[in-house]
């Protein structure tokens, strides 16, 4: 199993028979497969060069590469809906969009780059003078070969965004400027994953899909999320329900939350993610709350990742957390990153390639949040039913169970899950007072259970 390859995965993912299933327990060494992190890495290549906005085909074409992994629910909201306290803006497209010089020659072609040109921009027809082009054309001087990426969403405007290096070969003189865009009534597109576990309460994992030509912000987020989604299909006995949401940032999220805003409720824990394959270590964003069992669970799977990670606290900018966290909402909603999207200079420019991403990092992430999954499938609090002294282990056969004399370690693990499972504490309590893998301890808890001397106990 572990040697399978996306490609064999991606037929297998249809392949919902029993014999190809997998248990909760084995989807972290599931989605450790050999070659999984390249494989997110190729389909990040390949969305890579779309011209993505909040709104228009670049979505849908985001969206249709994605279903060749996981089966989407697409969503298309009228131009002019209200969503909360926001409107869904017109629908924009672009053809060509080109600055041509006195010899006729394209010194900004939209052709060579979807960055070149400011989203959203208006339709433009015209000649100018280089100082009034001037005052629509945006740079970076302190990294003069990278193009910025630009956007004027809610200011009908038009510009073209060019390395500094080129802008300061432009000579004085009159320039042809066409925007083949258009911005008209139209539609918001967002897609939709919903798999159903035995309850309702719900694991929601939002990534941004609005964002043109840039690799780690945001389609490494979207590599991840398609792979996790994609090998969750192949979990029985799911107990939880998992939701993924493939939306333009900020409008994207106001908009799933105006429509679903009577079922948020069933949102148990979830998070963004973004900036999840670049060099760095994992960053956890908590939510508004802080303590709730979304940060508590992923915090325990960053402790046994072995990775270098950093947790931060909730601050009301950022990524769709913010969107979430909102207080009329206050979801359990935090965000998980590796590089903060402003603490690497690449971010919002031509240079967040494919070359910024590693495949070992979206490996990494991917594995997270398979721990993640595992740690929230399999938290719960038990009782000790023979709580007064230590149950004698030997007359239950405990030993014949874990195949002759119990390691030192598992006998611990046995010993804490015993004495804390008072109905007070959860198996996710006793991995943090313990400091012991948690997955260790959950099968742990499976043996007691067998014998007798550990009971669920209701509703959790
Ligand atoms: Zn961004």
């Amino acid at each position: 199993m572990t040697t399978d390859s996306l490609s064999s995965l991606k037929e297998s993912f249809q392949d919902l028979s029993e014999e190809r299933l997998i248990e909760v327990a084995e989807l972290p060494t599931f989605c450790s497969a050999e070659g999984i992190g390249r494989e997110m890495l190729d389909l990040i290549a390949d969305l890579y060069p779309i011209c993505r906005s909040i709104t228009g085909n670049g979505v849908r074409q985001t969206l249709s590469l994605i279903e060749r992994l996981i089966p989407l629910q697409r969503h298309e909201i009228p131009s002019g809906t209200a969503v909360l306290d926001w409107t869904v803006p017109k629908e924009w497209n672009i053809r060509d969009a080109y600055v041509k010089n006195a010899r006729g020659e394209r010194v900004i072609d939209f052709q060579k780059s979807c960055l070149h040109v400011v989203g959203y921009s208006i339709p433009v027809r015209g000649r100018f003078q280089l100082s009034e082009l001037k005052e629509h054309l945006f740079t970076i001087p302190e990294h003069p070969d990278w193009i910025p990426f630009r956007y004027s969403y809610y200011d009908e405007n038009w510009g073209f965004c060019l390395a500094h290096h080129d802008f300061e070969k432009l000579e004085d003189g009159e320039y042809e400027v066409v925007i083949d865009s258009s911005l008209e009534n139209g539609h918001l597109t967002y897609g939709e994953y919903y798999l159903r576990g035995s309850v309702e309460d719900e694991l929601l994992i939002s990534v941004h899909v609005d964002h043109p030509a840039m690799c780690n912000d945001n389609l490494s987020g979207v590599a991840v999320a398609t792979l996790l989604a994609a090998c969750l299909t192949r979990v029985k006995n799911r107990h939880l329900s998992y939701r993924f949401v493939f939306i333009p940032t900020t409008i994207g999220s106001i908009t799933w939350l105006s429509r679903n805003a009577a079922n948020v409720g069933k949102i148990k824990g979830g998070f963004s993610m973004t900036c999840i394959g670049d060099s760095g270590g994992f960053t956890w964003k908590e939510t508004r709350r802080g303590d709730t069992e979304i940060d508590r669970a992923v915090k325990c799977a960053l402790r046994e990742s072995g990775e270098e990670y950093k947790l931060w606290e909730f601050t009301p900018f950022g990524f769709d957390e913010r969107q979430f966290c909102s207080p009329g909402f206050n979801l359990p909603f935090g965000c998980l990153f590796r590089t903060y999207s402003h603490h690497y200079a690449e971010n919002h420019t031509s240079a967040d390639t494919p070359d910024l991403i590693r495949p070992e990092k979206l490996a990494g992430a991917l594995v997270l949040c398979a721990k993640i999954v595992l740690i929230l499938e399999g938290n719960g609090k038990y009782l000790n039913t023979n709580p007064k002294g230590e149950p004698q282990l030997g007359k239950r056969g405990i030993y014949r169970k874990i195949g002759g004399p119990i390691p030192q370690a598992h006998l611990i693990h046995l010993f804490w899950i015993l004495n804390y499972s008072d109905g007070e504490h959860s198996l996710l309590d006793i991995a943090e007072k313990s400091k012991f893998p948690f997955e260790e301890l959950w099968k742990a808890a499976g043996v007691l259970r067998e014998t007798g001397l550990l009971i669920p106990l209701e509703g959790t």
